[in-house]
């Protein structure tokens, strides 16, 4: 296939803070930047050549756009398959719907998992409160209910600790389908981004270490400090998803990490991202090609880049909680080896991801301190 090269445009369904990074990187490489989404002055408009404001449900508006670019894709993976299939009739769509029909339904995901053999933990699909009560005795206590469509940041998603809560579970379901989870003592959380090129290049950055808040990200380092045998065994892991979905573009995948058979532990799979993840935001600074740029090189069919990281890193998101008297005073973050995105987002609420900084240092765990040193900082002057 023939690289769409620059001045291309760019198309990307959707407006938050990875469509912003996205258009910043292909605006730095030369392309022109389309974002679609029903909002306005948002963090990826702001920052595109055409912020075009409309419902991903008109098929009108969502046809016209699309003949306006040269490549289609997308910063949130609940794109509705009809816009997709919309899309894909006046431009190519990566990645292809297959993904985003998997990465939309939990249920779905799992079920693909276990077809490519891939370890997840055990769980049943949850329809009628005695589907409930079934995967409970079959499960155990504690167990992890989850909606089956749009979950996120730990949304729709209840631990069952005693099988008498089940009812009340259930019922806060209000009818969706869901799955149940037998819940899983990790003793982490990590990531692996990984890319597929058009000729089925393959690259990776690594496994990326995770602590969530709340259930929202939190910090995310880089390497993680793991055995290379679980590195390893994600890369295939992580490999087989790209390659069972066709995946063109950038894919994450995020896993637990039990203690297992060996003394390396285990991976488990959680779910799938197909777009770039927020646990690969410290790629900016610390890779040879970010995920963002690494994204645009798969979707217009370029050589996928090097993922060699510059040195160990860590992030820690900023989230809304953060204004709670204001907007914070930012000089607490702008020194000199503390890297600040903020998103542009018009109004801060608490739990809503507003920006992120980023550290490089000898080791992840020293990078790690750096910017929760920084961060504290910003809360520091909060209370002064
Ligand atoms: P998810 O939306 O599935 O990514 O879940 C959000 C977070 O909830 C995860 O990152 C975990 O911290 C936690 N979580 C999800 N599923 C489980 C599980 N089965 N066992 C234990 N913790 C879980």
């Amino acid at each position: 296939m023939t690289p769409i090269l620059p001045p291309a445009t760019i198309g990307i369904l959707g407006s938050g803070q990875l469509g912003r990074m996205l258009a910043l990187a292909a605006r730095q490489m030369g392309y022109r930047v389309h974002v679609l989404s029903p909002g306005r002055d948002t963090p990826a408009g702001q920052v595109a050549d055409r912020e075009i404001t409309a419902d991903y449900h008109n098929l009108d508006a969502i046809a016209q756009f699309a003949q306006q670019v040269d490549v289609v894709t997308y910063e949130f993976e609940n794109v509705p398959s009809q816009t997709a299939v919309t899309a894909a009739q006046y431009a190519p769509l990566h990645p292809g719907p297959q993904a985003l029909q998997v990465a939309q339904n939990r249920l779905r995901e799992k079920q693909f998992f276990v077809k490519n053999g891939l370890p997840v933990a055990p769980f049943t699909a949850v329809y009628s409160l005695i589907d409930l009560l079934d995967g409970l005795e079959a499960l155990g206590v504690p167990a992890v209910l989850k909606t089956a469509t749009s979950g996120y940041d730990g949304k729709g998603q209840e631990i069952i600790r005693h099988p008498g809560d089940a009812e009340a579970a259930f019922a806060a379901l209000n009818g969706e389908p869901a799955i149940l989870e037998s819940f899983i003592s990790f003793e982490r959380e990590v990531s692996m981004v990984g890319a597929r090129g058009q000729n089925g290049q393959f690259a990776h950055y690594g496994l990326i270490a995770n602590d969530h808040a709340k259930h929202i990200l939190d910090v995310s380092l880089a390497p993680a400090p793991v055995p290379a045998t679980l590195v390893a065994q994600a890369e295939q892991m992580v490999r087989t998803v790209l390659e069972a979905l066709d995946v063109i573009g950038v894919l994450c995948v995020e896993f637990f990490v039990t203690a297992g058979a060996t003394p390396d532990g285990r991976l488990l799979l959680n779910e799938i991202a197909p777009r770039p993840h927020n646990s690969g935001h410290l790629t900016i600074e610390a890779c040879e090609t970010s995920q963002f740029e690494q994204q645009l090189r798969a979707i217009c069919g370029l050589p996928l880049g090097e993922t060699r990281y510059r040195q160990p890193a860590a992030m820690a998101n900023l989230l809304g909680d953060l204004w709670e008297n204001g907007p914070p005073d930012w000089t607490a973050v702008l020194q000199p080896g503390i890297h600040l995105h903020l998103y542009g987002k018009l109004e801060a609420r608490p739990g809503r991801k507003m920006g992120h900084i980023t550290a490089l240092s000898e080791t992840a765990e020293l990078a790690r301190h750096k910017v929760l040193q920084a961060r504290e900082k910003l809360t520091a002057d909060l209370t002064d």
